[in-house]
């Protein structure tokens, strides 16, 4: 053996090389961890939707700016019993990784819809409030429809808007939400009603005005409630961003913009919109220490079979729209010279798609709840 002392440059080499596999290492084995996740959910926007929104909004396939994120899988939404998802079962899957029945809003399948409450599922915003992190929850529909409500509520029947809201002041973990904005005050009003509250009597009891509309929102409000029947769905989340971003110990987001094309331009230019709002966020991130995801609660049948480069693809839709406003018949099927909408959920996977802090783990085809793992394993939690 040959026990010189190493020739000073190559013991200046190997030193750099330390340094070098030591950097690789923390790069490749200590992974980023999220410290910051949103979820962006367009409901019933299936595979074959949002290629026809890109077709709609930009003339052209794969433009839409979620399509060039890098990673994607195919989520698998059905519930314990049925092919075929709604949003209740649908997103309370992704939200706590526990498989439900159609109605049920985060319970187990033990539970029976409009009867018998099944065990409370932990839902991914609770683990967060649980932790300190701030959350917020954003929808283009009524803030105790099922898609928000999954977030925030456990109820054995997602009509129960009544029973539903007032959940969002009765946390069982932290504080509750701290951002809340959507639709529905009209209809959640009248069911407050019914149970013998109110907007009024809860924005008192918990010390929180429910808003009407976001203007009346003032800016040192750092935990906001507009339940409103007409959201910018835009502004309002541009908002909850930035009292969100103040949080120091991260935030949990979920924003909800309906994409279900029983009309379909209003549901197609739904995701054209989405899609820039996306886009707005993600220039307002840190890709390192957030991730976001994008997904649907369930598909829905439209296809496109047919049409040209150069020409509009809704083709014969002013046609329909006039007709069906004149019958006030809303047929099953709608035909356009393009563009068929058979106007029900449908079971085939629907895609998820990631980018930033812990995105690669949307890969493959997988049950939706395992987007409930993605979330928690970009934390470096583990579940209860
Ligand atoms: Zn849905």
């Amino acid at each position: 053996m040959n026990k010189r002392p190493l020739p000073r440059l190559l013991a200046t080499a190997l030193l750099a090389a330390t340094f070098v596999s030591h950097g690789a290492l923390a790069a490749e084995g200590a992974e980023p961890r999220a410290k910051n996740v949103i979820v962006f959910l367009a409901d019933a926007a299936g595979v074959s939707t949002l290629h026809a929104a890109s077709l709609h909004g930009h003339g052209a396939p794969l433009q839409l700016h979620i399509q060039t994120w890098p990673h994607l899988g195919l989520s698998e939404t059905s519930p314990v019993d049925k092919w075929v998802s709604d949003s209740a079962n649908g997103m309370s899957s992704i939200m706590t990784g526990v498989q439900t029945r159609n109605g049920v809003i985060s319970q187990g399948p033990d539970a029976v819809r409009g009867s018998r409450d099944g065990a409370p599922t932990k839902t991914i915003l609770e683990y967060a409030e649980e932790r300190g992190l701030r959350t917020g929850v954003i929808s283009t529909q009524s803030i105790a429809d099922a898609t928000p409500a999954a977030t925030y509520a456990h109820s054995n029947d997602r009509k129960k808007w009544g029973e539903i809201f007032p959940q969002a002041f009765s946390p069982r973990y932290g504080d509750g939400v701290d951002v809340l904005m959507g639709t529905g005050r009209q209809k959640i009003g009248e069911q407050l009603a019914e149970a013998g509250t109110s907007f009024d009597a809860l924005g008192r009891r918990h010390d929180r005005p429910i808003h009407a509309s976001l203007a009346e929102v003032v800016d040192s409000d750092a935990r906001p409630v507009v339940v409103t029947d007409g959201l910018d769905v835009h502004e309002a989340t541009l908002k909850a961003l930035d009292i969100l971003q103040d949080s120091p110990e991260g935030y949990f987001l979920m924003v909800e913009w309906d994409a279900h094309t029983d009309d379909v331009r209003k549901g197609l230019q739904n995701i054209v919109d989405f899609d820039r709002l996306i886009a707005e966020v993600q220039k307002r991130v840190d890709l390192e220490d957030t991730l976001l995801l994008f997904t649907a609660d369930h598909s829905f049948g439209l296809q496109v079979d047919g049409g040209e480069r150069g020409e509009p693809l809704l083709q014969g839709y002013e046609q329909w729209k006039q007709a069906v406003d004149a019958s006030g018949t809303k047929d099953d099927l709608v035909r356009l010279d393009n563009v068929l909408v058979n106007r029900t959920h449908t079971a085939e996977e629907v895609v998820a798609l990631g980018i930033g802090a812990g995105a690669h783990r949307v890969r493959g085809y997988f049950p939706s709840t395992h987007l409930f793992q993605v979330m928690l394993d970009a934390w470096g939690w583990t579940a209860d």
